[in-house]
């Protein structure tokens, strides 16, 4: 018989990546670190039940969320770069990734809410169907910053039942200045069609759960209120109310933002953040979430801390 602890062992890495829209074709196989910074080992920072993402995600129970290491699209002013950018976590097998998310369902979690998992896609995959093997029956979740492959969304069809996508940028400059990512107005905006080909209409269930389908994120950074309407405009004018909106205020500058980027050094103004939810309401949008004065502080940001990746038993 073959045994799935050998195999869910190995690397699971391509040969030359090109997984994420980057396609930096990294050798991760033999070690190489690509554009993410991941090298072929599945690299994990925290896992917890979450009580700060909308309450479809979050519900009374908590979200059971995976911050995943690394990030291939490295936003400069990223709240979570102690994962994202500087890749802290520790590396741990795809069969303890599979119990994890057991162990997350048996804390009562709603769902399973992988965050930026794109460059360990492989490895999830793999993980997801081992736990529904052993009884995982929650909704699993890709937390993602809409910078995805078509290709890959694909591919997660049998792994993921929901979508959660920010839409950063319409402006290929701003995105080219802060995430070196001139494509990335098109390649979210495919990557959102097929999310939603994928998963269908934004749905909950009896209690208020997500349990298919796509709410996007649109997160306003200061002074650049003008773009994030645009990224509004453009959402609705490809998939109209088939997916929740979520108007994000809470932007914190990260440590050091200052001296290079200082119109990110501030905080976003709740002047601006009215006339986008103004917005919102004014084209008629049905599901939408917005965030109450007070959640631009470094205290919602959660504890990388390696909390519940590792497990005594097996690692
Ligand atoms: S996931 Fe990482 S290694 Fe793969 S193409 Fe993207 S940046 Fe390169």
């Amino acid at each position: 018989m073959c045994c799935w602890e050998e195999l869910l062992n190995d690397s699971l890495a391509p040969a030359t990546c090109t997984l994420c829209p980057r396609r930096c074709q990294a050798a991760r196989i033999s070690g190489e670190r690509g554009f993410c910074g991941a090298t072929d080992r599945l690299r994990v920072a925290r896992v917890a039940l979450h009580h700060w993402e909308e309450p479809p995600i979050s519900g009374c129970q908590g979200s059971g969320t995976v911050f995943f290491s690394n990030c291939g699209l490295r936003c400069v002013y990223c709240q979570n770069y102690q994962i994202s950018l500087d890749g802290y976590g520790t590396e741990i097998s795809t069969q303890r990734l599979a119990r994890a998310f057991l162990e997350l369902a048996g804390q009562g979690a709603h769902n399973i809410n992988l965050v930026t998992a794109t460059q360990y896609s492989l490895e999830v995959m793999e993980a997801v169907q081992v736990a529904r093997s052993m009884g995982l029956k929650i909704p699993v979740i890709w937390n993602s910053s809409g910078y995805e492959n078509v290709e890959t969304i694909m591919r997660l069809a049998d792994t993921v039942d929901a979508w959660l996508m920010d839409f950063r940028y319409c402006s290929a400059a701003l995105a080219e200045r802060y995430s070196q990512a001139s494509d990335y107005p098109s390649v979210a905006a495919a990557a959102l069609l097929a999310a939603v080909q994928q998963s269908g209409p934004y749905t909950l269930d009896s209690s208020g759960l997500m349990t298919s389908g796509v709410l996007v994120r649109f997160l306003l950074l200061p002074g650049l209120l003008s773009d994030t309407i645009a990224c509004v405009d453009q959402v609705f004018s490809l998939v109209g109310n088939s997916v929740c909106y979520s108007l994000l205020s809470q932007y914190t500058p990260p440590a050091g933002i200052t001296e290079r980027y200082p119109e990110l050094a501030g905080q976003v103004s709740a002047w601006d953040y009215d006339l986008l939810i103004d917005h919102v309401l004014g084209l008629g949008i049905t599901d939408s979430f917005m965030q109450e004065e007070g959640s631009s502080s470094a205290d919602f940001i959660p504890a990388f801390d390696l909390a519940g990746v590792v497990n005594q038993s097996v690692q």
